[in-house]
Protein backbone atom coordinates (compact mmCIF):
# COMPACT_ATOMS: atom_id res chain seq x y z
CA UNK A 1 0.00 0.00 0.00
CA UNK A 2 1.93 3.23 -0.89
CA UNK A 3 1.99 6.06 1.69
CA UNK A 4 0.68 9.54 0.55
CA UNK A 5 3.14 12.09 1.00
CA UNK A 6 3.87 12.82 4.34
CA UNK A 7 4.35 9.14 5.14
CA UNK A 8 0.54 8.51 6.01
CA UNK A 9 -1.28 5.51 4.70
CA UNK A 10 -4.44 6.09 3.18
CA UNK A 11 -7.06 6.76 5.61
CA UNK A 12 -10.28 5.19 3.83
CA UNK A 13 -9.95 1.39 3.17
CA UNK A 14 -13.38 1.47 1.19
CA UNK A 15 -15.08 4.14 -0.97
CA UNK A 16 -18.06 4.83 -2.54
CA UNK A 17 -18.01 7.56 -5.28
CA UNK A 18 -21.12 8.54 -6.88
CA UNK A 19 -20.06 10.24 -10.52
CA UNK A 20 -23.16 12.12 -11.85
CA UNK A 21 -23.51 11.39 -15.95
CA UNK A 22 -23.36 14.87 -16.87
CA UNK A 23 -20.64 15.15 -15.29
CA UNK A 24 -19.11 12.70 -17.68
CA UNK A 25 -20.40 14.88 -20.55
CA UNK A 26 -18.74 17.86 -19.49
CA UNK A 27 -19.12 21.17 -21.03
CA UNK A 28 -21.04 19.09 -24.19
CA UNK A 29 -23.71 18.67 -21.65
CA UNK A 30 -25.01 15.24 -23.48
CA UNK A 31 -22.94 12.14 -23.85
CA UNK A 32 -19.21 11.35 -22.87
CA UNK A 33 -16.26 13.89 -23.46
CA UNK A 34 -13.08 11.61 -23.75
CA UNK A 35 -11.21 14.46 -22.42
CA UNK A 36 -13.17 14.21 -18.75
CA UNK A 37 -13.42 10.12 -18.68
CA UNK A 38 -9.55 10.64 -19.32
CA UNK A 39 -8.81 12.98 -15.98
CA UNK A 40 -11.54 10.80 -13.80
CA UNK A 41 -10.25 7.32 -14.78
CA UNK A 42 -6.29 8.77 -14.47
CA UNK A 43 -7.88 10.18 -10.63
CA UNK A 44 -9.71 7.15 -9.98
CA UNK A 45 -6.71 4.83 -10.82
CA UNK A 46 -4.28 6.58 -8.41
CA UNK A 47 -6.84 6.19 -5.64
CA UNK A 48 -6.76 2.37 -6.23
CA UNK A 49 -2.90 2.26 -6.81
CA UNK A 50 -2.88 3.88 -3.38
CA UNK A 51 -4.51 0.75 -2.01
CA UNK A 52 -7.92 2.28 -1.42
CA UNK A 53 -10.42 0.14 -2.51
CA UNK A 54 -13.61 1.68 -4.70
CA UNK A 55 -16.77 1.44 -5.88
CA UNK A 56 -18.12 3.59 -8.17
CA UNK A 57 -21.83 4.31 -9.13
CA UNK A 58 -22.15 6.45 -11.89
CA UNK A 59 -25.51 8.30 -12.94
CA UNK A 60 -27.26 8.88 -16.88
CA UNK A 61 -28.00 12.57 -16.95
CA UNK A 62 -25.66 13.03 -19.99
CA UNK A 63 -27.90 10.26 -21.75
CA UNK A 64 -31.57 10.08 -19.92
CA UNK A 65 -33.62 10.62 -17.02
CA UNK A 66 -36.60 8.88 -16.68
CA UNK A 67 -38.57 11.65 -15.34
CA UNK A 68 -37.97 13.89 -18.75
CA UNK A 69 -39.52 10.69 -20.91
CA UNK A 70 -42.71 11.84 -19.60
CA UNK A 71 -42.56 14.95 -22.44
CA UNK A 72 -42.09 12.32 -24.78
CA UNK A 73 -44.82 10.52 -23.85
CA UNK A 74 -43.07 7.61 -22.62
CA UNK A 75 -44.59 6.58 -19.07
CA UNK A 76 -42.53 6.79 -15.80
CA UNK A 77 -41.39 3.14 -15.18
CA UNK A 78 -40.28 2.66 -18.76
CA UNK A 79 -38.35 6.15 -19.01
CA UNK A 80 -36.95 4.77 -15.26
CA UNK A 81 -35.08 1.45 -17.14
CA UNK A 82 -34.18 3.47 -19.69
CA UNK A 83 -32.27 5.71 -17.31
CA UNK A 84 -30.91 2.51 -15.50
CA UNK A 85 -29.90 1.33 -19.30
CA UNK A 86 -28.09 4.52 -19.84
CA UNK A 87 -25.96 4.21 -16.46
CA UNK A 88 -24.91 0.77 -18.02
CA UNK A 89 -23.76 2.66 -21.13
CA UNK A 90 -21.80 5.30 -19.26
CA UNK A 91 -20.56 2.01 -16.62
CA UNK A 92 -19.27 0.29 -19.18
CA UNK A 93 -17.60 3.19 -20.94
CA UNK A 94 -15.49 3.92 -17.41
CA UNK A 95 -14.62 0.60 -17.33
CA UNK A 96 -13.16 0.48 -20.89
CA UNK A 97 -10.94 4.05 -19.81
CA UNK A 98 -9.72 2.51 -16.55
CA UNK A 99 -8.43 -0.67 -18.27
CA UNK A 100 -6.75 0.84 -21.09
CA UNK A 101 -4.68 2.59 -18.03
CA UNK A 102 -3.84 -0.84 -16.91
CA UNK A 103 -6.48 -0.28 -13.99
CA UNK A 104 -8.98 -3.67 -13.23
CA UNK A 105 -12.34 -2.54 -13.92
CA UNK A 106 -15.74 -4.84 -12.42
CA UNK A 107 -18.72 -3.43 -14.43
CA UNK A 108 -21.96 -5.13 -12.39
CA UNK A 109 -25.14 -4.42 -13.00
CA UNK A 110 -28.46 -4.67 -10.88
CA UNK A 111 -30.10 -6.42 -13.54
CA UNK A 112 -28.97 -8.95 -14.58
CA UNK A 113 -27.02 -8.58 -18.65
CA UNK A 114 -24.37 -11.48 -18.53
CA UNK A 115 -23.15 -11.15 -22.38
CA UNK A 116 -22.12 -7.35 -20.76
CA UNK A 117 -20.93 -7.32 -17.49
CA UNK A 118 -21.88 -9.63 -14.23
CA UNK A 119 -24.45 -9.61 -12.19
CA UNK A 120 -24.37 -7.33 -9.22
CA UNK A 121 -24.29 -8.87 -6.22
CA UNK A 122 -22.64 -7.95 -2.75
CA UNK A 123 -20.58 -11.33 -2.10
CA UNK A 124 -18.83 -10.70 -5.80
CA UNK A 125 -18.59 -6.80 -5.37
CA UNK A 126 -16.89 -7.20 -2.06
CA UNK A 127 -14.56 -9.80 -3.80
CA UNK A 128 -13.59 -8.00 -7.01
CA UNK A 129 -12.75 -4.87 -4.50
CA UNK A 130 -10.59 -7.49 -2.66
CA UNK A 131 -8.97 -8.65 -5.43
CA UNK A 132 -8.10 -5.09 -6.33
CA UNK A 133 -10.44 -4.02 -8.98
CA UNK A 134 -12.37 -1.37 -9.43
CA UNK A 135 -16.24 -2.22 -9.29
CA UNK A 136 -18.71 -0.18 -11.27
CA UNK A 137 -21.98 -0.85 -9.75
CA UNK A 138 -24.54 -0.17 -12.84
CA UNK A 139 -27.86 -0.15 -13.29
CA UNK A 140 -29.48 1.42 -10.33
CA UNK A 141 -31.31 -0.11 -7.59
CA UNK A 142 -33.15 -1.84 -10.80
CA UNK A 143 -36.34 -0.18 -9.74
CA UNK A 144 -38.01 2.54 -11.15
CA UNK A 145 -38.59 5.87 -8.91
CA UNK A 146 -35.17 5.93 -7.58
CA UNK A 147 -32.03 7.87 -8.44
CA UNK A 148 -28.95 6.91 -8.69
CA UNK A 149 -27.53 9.12 -5.50
CA UNK A 150 -29.81 6.56 -3.92
CA UNK A 151 -28.22 3.67 -5.33
CA UNK A 152 -24.92 4.85 -4.17
CA UNK A 153 -25.94 5.30 -0.93
CA UNK A 154 -27.37 1.64 -0.89
CA UNK A 155 -24.21 0.31 -2.99
CA UNK A 156 -21.98 2.01 0.18
CA UNK A 157 -24.01 1.13 3.04
CA UNK A 158 -24.21 -2.54 1.80
CA UNK A 159 -20.43 -2.66 1.01
CA UNK A 160 -19.27 -1.24 4.30
CA UNK A 161 -17.66 1.49 3.03
CA UNK A 162 -16.08 4.24 5.22
CA UNK A 163 -17.52 7.05 3.30
CA UNK A 164 -19.29 8.17 0.00
CA UNK A 165 -18.05 10.68 -2.08
CA UNK A 166 -20.19 12.59 -4.21
CA UNK A 167 -18.60 14.73 -7.03
CA UNK A 168 -20.41 17.57 -8.11
CA UNK A 169 -20.01 20.73 -10.19
CA UNK A 170 -19.02 22.83 -7.26
CA UNK A 171 -16.68 22.03 -4.23
CA UNK A 172 -19.55 21.17 -1.32
CA UNK A 173 -22.43 22.77 0.26
CA UNK A 174 -23.96 26.48 0.08
CA UNK A 175 -26.62 28.00 1.45
CA UNK A 176 -28.15 28.45 -2.20
CA UNK A 177 -27.39 27.69 -5.43
CA UNK A 178 -23.53 29.34 -6.34
CA UNK A 179 -23.86 28.49 -9.79
CA UNK A 180 -26.96 31.19 -9.41
CA UNK A 181 -26.44 33.52 -6.12
CA UNK A 182 -23.52 35.15 -5.63
CA UNK A 183 -24.25 35.61 -1.84
CA UNK A 184 -24.47 32.08 -1.04
CA UNK A 185 -22.02 30.58 1.12
CA UNK A 186 -19.96 27.16 1.59
CA UNK A 187 -20.66 24.82 4.61
CA UNK A 188 -17.71 23.30 5.88
CA UNK A 189 -20.21 20.43 7.82
CA UNK A 190 -23.53 19.87 7.71
CA UNK A 191 -25.91 17.58 9.51
CA UNK A 192 -27.47 14.92 7.47
CA UNK A 193 -31.14 16.68 9.43
CA UNK A 194 -30.23 20.03 8.56
CA UNK A 195 -29.96 18.68 4.64
CA UNK A 196 -32.99 16.90 4.81
CA UNK A 197 -35.24 19.74 6.88
CA UNK A 198 -33.96 22.62 4.31
CA UNK A 199 -34.49 20.32 1.58
CA UNK A 200 -30.89 21.06 0.35
CA UNK A 201 -30.92 19.83 -3.52
CA UNK A 202 -27.25 18.69 -3.06
CA UNK A 203 -28.09 14.99 -3.49
CA UNK A 204 -31.10 12.71 -3.00
CA UNK A 205 -33.21 13.06 0.21
CA UNK A 206 -33.90 9.71 -0.08
CA UNK A 207 -29.94 8.93 -0.35
CA UNK A 208 -29.48 11.36 2.58
CA UNK A 209 -31.79 9.59 4.96
CA UNK A 210 -30.69 5.88 3.88
CA UNK A 211 -26.89 7.57 4.72
CA UNK A 212 -27.98 8.70 8.20
CA UNK A 213 -29.78 5.99 9.50
CA UNK A 214 -26.55 3.55 8.98
CA UNK A 215 -24.03 6.77 9.86
CA UNK A 216 -22.32 6.66 6.99
CA UNK A 217 -20.44 10.10 6.33
CA UNK A 218 -20.94 11.98 2.84
CA UNK A 219 -18.17 14.16 1.15
CA UNK A 220 -19.57 16.53 -1.10
CA UNK A 221 -16.43 17.99 -3.98
CA UNK A 222 -15.90 19.51 -7.11
CA UNK A 223 -14.94 16.41 -9.72
CA UNK A 224 -13.28 18.85 -11.84
CA UNK A 225 -10.95 20.54 -9.17
CA UNK A 226 -7.23 18.88 -10.03
CA UNK A 227 -6.38 16.15 -7.91
CA UNK A 228 -9.54 16.71 -5.41
CA UNK A 229 -10.71 12.94 -6.19
CA UNK A 230 -7.10 11.61 -4.51
CA UNK A 231 -6.95 14.01 -1.68
CA UNK A 232 -10.79 13.52 -0.65
CA UNK A 233 -9.63 9.41 -0.44
CA UNK A 234 -6.50 10.22 1.53
CA UNK A 235 -9.28 12.03 4.31
CA UNK A 236 -8.07 15.37 3.31
CA UNK A 237 -10.86 17.53 3.77
CA UNK A 238 -11.82 18.94 0.11
CA UNK A 239 -15.32 19.94 0.51
CA UNK A 240 -18.27 19.79 2.83
CA UNK A 241 -18.72 16.42 5.09
CA UNK A 242 -22.77 15.67 5.84
CA UNK A 243 -22.58 13.63 8.74
N1 LIG B 1 -32.93 5.29 -12.23
C1 LIG B 1 -33.93 4.48 -11.69
N2 LIG B 1 -33.65 3.76 -10.57
C2 LIG B 1 -32.45 3.80 -9.95
C3 LIG B 1 -31.45 4.66 -10.48
C4 LIG B 1 -31.72 5.39 -11.62
O1 LIG B 1 -35.03 4.41 -12.21
O2 LIG B 1 -32.26 3.10 -8.95
C5 LIG B 1 -33.20 5.99 -13.50
C6 LIG B 1 -34.00 7.28 -13.34
O3 LIG B 1 -34.83 7.42 -14.46
C7 LIG B 1 -32.91 8.32 -13.37
C8 LIG B 1 -31.94 7.76 -14.38
O4 LIG B 1 -31.97 6.36 -14.11
O5 LIG B 1 -33.38 9.59 -13.77
C9 LIG B 1 -30.54 8.27 -14.31
O6 LIG B 1 -30.12 8.41 -12.97
P1 LIG B 1 -29.88 9.85 -12.29
O7 LIG B 1 -30.99 10.78 -12.67
O8 LIG B 1 -29.69 9.61 -10.84
O9 LIG B 1 -28.51 10.28 -12.97
P2 LIG B 1 -27.55 11.52 -12.63
O10 LIG B 1 -28.43 12.70 -12.30
O11 LIG B 1 -26.71 11.14 -11.46
O12 LIG B 1 -26.74 11.69 -13.88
Amino acid sequence: MCADRNGNPPRYRRILLKLSGEALAGERGRGLDPQILEVMCSEIAEVREAGVQLAVVVGAGNFFRGASGENLGISRVTGDHMGMLATVMNSLALADSLEKKGCPAAVMTSVEMKAFAEPYTIGTALSRLEQGSVVIAAGGTGHPFFTTDTAAGLRAVELGADIMLKATRVDGVYTGDPEKDPSAQKIENISYQRIIEEKLRVLDLTCVSLCMENSLPIMVFNLFEKGALVRAARGEKTGTIIS
